[in-house]
């Protein structure tokens, strides 16, 4: 079952307070630089590595000199606000060691919700993997508040696996891994190696988190790992002070547990599934044949060139049809563009786009990986 991780390619490591931190709730700059180093290494071995950091909170207890987190909330979000360019200082001079260029990307519950900003959210993350720059990201606790707070990173690097399109999770924690009861209590606790579906009653062996300036405990970081499972993600939580544990575990060592997605699914698999399945298209391409033939025998994606027409008004990133005028449809997809501005930029060539309407999202319509056909829905 491990022996999957090996081709795993676009990582999403959650890194947790507690190891950024030393015993006096002071970020350790000897971790920033480890981690980087290792991230560095994974990168240079092909991987691409986006990392979900916390530490926001707690490096502005100490800058602003707070032993304990404060209950109001806007002293948290003031804190947050203080310690993120900490946080940022460190990894930006971690990674300058290493050649490599990190970029800040804070997020709130609205901004996954919201189908437009989710996808720029993905689109700006592409590109930065594109010229190997690392994403950094956290939730935005300076604006997020109650309702629109995911409020622990370990949910929200559950999220992110989805808008950065990765195909594991790692949550890099203080404890070694999941066990059968609550280690801290129970001595003869036993470490899962491997879970095939998170039961409730494991959540039962889960604890909190007793350290200032941390969130959650093992129980978020189920969930975290329940919800990959449902993007068809693998995620491994392990201990982030071992040295090389990402690695290691890459390579197949029997660190940490892993939390395998539901029946064996992957996260394309899982996609094709949700686009074939579960979104209800809200428009239709009509495209001429030759497009058809492309997009059936060829595996390509669709170009302006071979739209004909455009039924429905509908959103960029909104579930579309394909279909040649009189037939059934023979593909769905998320569109990347507006039926206003398909209606304009059809039967043109991807070069005319930006001179059309003034700017370019992509040259394809709808992305290959972005597509299903339908003569082969996954089951
Ligand atoms: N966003 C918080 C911070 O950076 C951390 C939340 C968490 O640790 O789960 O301090």
């Amino acid at each position: 079952m491990r022996s999957t991780l090996k081709q795993k390619k676009r990582l999403v490591i959650k890194i947790g307070s507690s190891i950024l931190t030393d015993a006096e709730g002071r970020l350790d700059p000897l971790v920033f630089q480890r981690l980087a180093a290792e991230a560095a290494d994974l990168q240079a071995k092909g991987r691409k590595v986006i990392l979900v950091s916390s530490g926001a909170i707690a490096a502005g207890m100490k800058r602003l000199g707070f032993a304990t987190k404060p209950h109001l909330i806007p002293q948290k979000q003031a804190m947050a606000a203080a310690g993120q360019t900490a946080l940022m200082h460190e990894y930006e001079k971690a990674f300058a060691v290493h050649g490599l260029n990190v970029a800040q990307i804070l997020l709130t519950r609205d901004d996954l919700a919201d189908r437009r900003r989710f996808l720029n959210a993905r689109h700006a993350i592409a590109e930065l993997l594109k010229w190997d720059v690392i994403p950094i990201i956290n939730e935005n606790d300076t604006v997020a508040f109650h309702e629109i707070r995911i409020g622990d990173n370990d949910n929200l690097s559950a999220l992110v696996t989805n808008v950065a399109e990765a195909d594991l999770l790692i949550i890099l924690t203080d404890i070694d891994a999941v066990f059968d009861a609550d280690p801290k209590l129970n001595k003869d606790a036993k470490r899962l190696s491997v879970i095939a579906s998170i039961d409730k009653s494991l959540y039962k062996g889960a604890s909190d988190t007793l350290r200032p300036g941390s969130t959650g405990g093992m129980r978020t970081k189920l969930e975290a790992a329940e919800k990959a499972a449902d993007y068809g993600v693998t995620t491994v939580i392990a201990n982030g002070r071992v040295a090389k544990a990402v690695e290691r575990i890459l390579d197949g060592e029997d660190l940490g547990t892993v939390i395998l997605p539901k029946d064996g699914t992957d996260r394309l698999t899982a996609k094709k599934h949700w686009l074939a399945h579960t979104l209800r298209p809200v428009g239709t391409l009509l495209v001429d044949a030759g497009a058809k033939e492309a997009l059936i025998a060829k595996g390509k994606s669709l170009l302006p060139s071979g739209v004909k027409s455009v039924e429905g008004d509908f959103s960029q990133g909104d579930p579309i049809d394909v279909k040649v005028e009189g037939e059934a449809a023979f593909a769905r997809g998320l569109s990347s563009y507006s039926s206003k501005e398909l209606g304009q930029i059809m039967g043109r060539k991807t070069g005319e786009i930006e001179k059309i309407l003034g700017y370019k999202y992509f040259d394809e319509v709808i992305h290959r990986d972005d597509m299903v056909l339908l003569s082969d829905k996954p089951k």
